[in-house]
């Protein structure tokens, strides 16, 4: 995995150049469209910071990043400069961090993770229906009960059936025999078209499924399988911290993945990356999209072009090896947080590669939980876990104001 680092002025300049290269609505002629630069009462662009600031700039001269664009020259050209970047950055992410082959994939910057799941889920359900002129209700869609809710959303959405399996209470991950048996009896129920996602971090624990082990059985079984990986959480971190990441492109049982760029990555909100094996997007073309050229293949329609542009400039300013130091600060934090825990006997939930910590309920109150923003499994009933998410923020001083009144707590109770 390797990936340059430019510096901020080579940033700059290639924002900027991009963006003369992009259709201008303040000098060319531009009659057709329904779009324009943002309000100029509120955004005034004659700033004079905006000539230092390429994101604020790109966002002010508004490009519509509609549609695919690595699926070749057939889509809007209005704005070919910023899709360049954002051809650049679905690169990165598909051959760099994922070991995708060039010209092997398509993706595009989605609105979240939660979007790029549902399109994965759509275009397996559509291929299934179109390939194998399935029945809707010869599909089923297999996810862990730790698994992000978009994916029962995308369920209820698509009409297909859903069905979660339990998760191994130490590891988190999907339960191997619950799998098993409950393949079984979905087989025997008629199911004969599966869609698996497979977590690359879940929100809450940070667990990752056993993709090897998770294959093996959907093969054992001969099932008619896609898979998908959820890594809108991990997606920016596994793959640095995990020596040998088997989740990726060059797993032929692999077809998609979702990574977020608002979460680890640290970009603004509306930054979900869609990454997919070629051929695919074309079981979601909206042919009815006659007014965009090139049809549409996303879920979302119009997006903006500055969200690509951001998620580009971040991954560039570090270059591969900088996020990957940056990534393994936070791991080697957590780490420190576990051995606190291990010392005051409190028990949590860890994966090692990732930087969420999941404390047991049992050992905390909820008074310091509350005090310090940890995430509770759930807000309705009594909590069973609570969570601690180490971002770039959580910085030692407070992570060991934390730990000294979780020690208070420990000995309070003891005596
Ligand atoms: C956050 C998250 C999502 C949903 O992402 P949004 O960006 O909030 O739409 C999906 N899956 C996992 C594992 C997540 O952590």
């Amino acid at each position: 995995m390797y990936w340059e680092k430019y510096s901020y002025e080579k940033i700059k300049h290639k924002v900027f150049e991009a963006l003369s290269n992009n259709t201008n609505y303040n000098t060319e002629k531009v009659l057709g469209l329904p779009g324009t630069l943002l309000d100029s009462e509120v955004f005034y662009d004659d700033a004079p910071f905006l000539k230092d600031a390429p994101f604020l700039s790109t966002l002010i001269a508004n490009p519509n990043h509609i549609g695919v664009h690595t699926l070749g020259d057939k889509h809007e050209d209005f704005f070919k400069g910023t899709h360049e970047i954002e051809k650049d950055l679905i690169k990165i992410c598909a051959e760099e961090i994922f070991g995708a082959e060039p010209q092997s994939y398509d993706g595009y910057v989605a609105s979240g993770g939660t979007e790029a799941n549902i399109e994965a889920l759509w275009i397996y359900r559509n291929f299934y229906l179109q390939e194998y002129k399935a029945d809707l209700n010869d599909i089923a869609v297999i996810y862990s009960a730790d698994t992000h809710y978009s994916i029962p959303k995308a369920v209820n959405l698509l009409g297909v059936k859903g069905i979660e399996i339990n998760v191994d209470e130490k590891t988190r991950e999907i339960n191997l025999k619950d799998l098993e048996l409950i393949l079984h009896d979905v087989l025997l129920a008629g199911y004969k078209y599966f869609i698996v996602n497979v977590n690359m971090s879940t929100t809450m624990f940070g667990s990752v499924d056993d993709i090897n082990k998770i294959i093996d059985l959907l093969d054992l079984f001969h099932l008619n399988y896609k898979i998908h990986i959820d890594g809108a959480y991990g997606g920016f971190i596994f793959p640095f911290t995990n020596t040998e990441n088997p989740f990726t492109f060059k797993n032929k049982a692999i077809s998609s993945f979702s990574i977020d760029g608002h979460k680890m990555l640290q970009a603004p909100y509306g930054t979900g990356i869609f990454l997919i094996r070629k051929d695919f997007l074309k079981y979601v073309c909206t042919n009815e999209a006659g007014y965009v050229k090139g049809k549409d293949y996303t879920l979302c329609g119009s997006r903006s072009g500055a969200n690509a542009v951001c998620v580009w400039m971040i991954l560039r300013i570090h270059g591969s090896i900088g996020w990957s130091v940056k990534m393994h600060q936070l791991v080697d934090r957590a780490n420190s947080i576990c051995e606190r825990l291990n010392d005051m006997g409190v028990k949590y939930f860890r994966h090692r590669d990732l930087n969420i910590v999941t404390i047991d309920a049992n050992f905390m109150s909820g008074d310091l939980a509350r005090k310090y923003h940890l995430v509770p499994d759930n807000h309705e009933e009594k909590p069973n876990w609570y969570k601690i998410v180490v971002m770039p923020h959580v910085k030692q001083g407070i992570i060991d104001k934390f730990l000294s009144e979780l020690k208070d707590e420990q000995q309070n109770r003891i005596k």
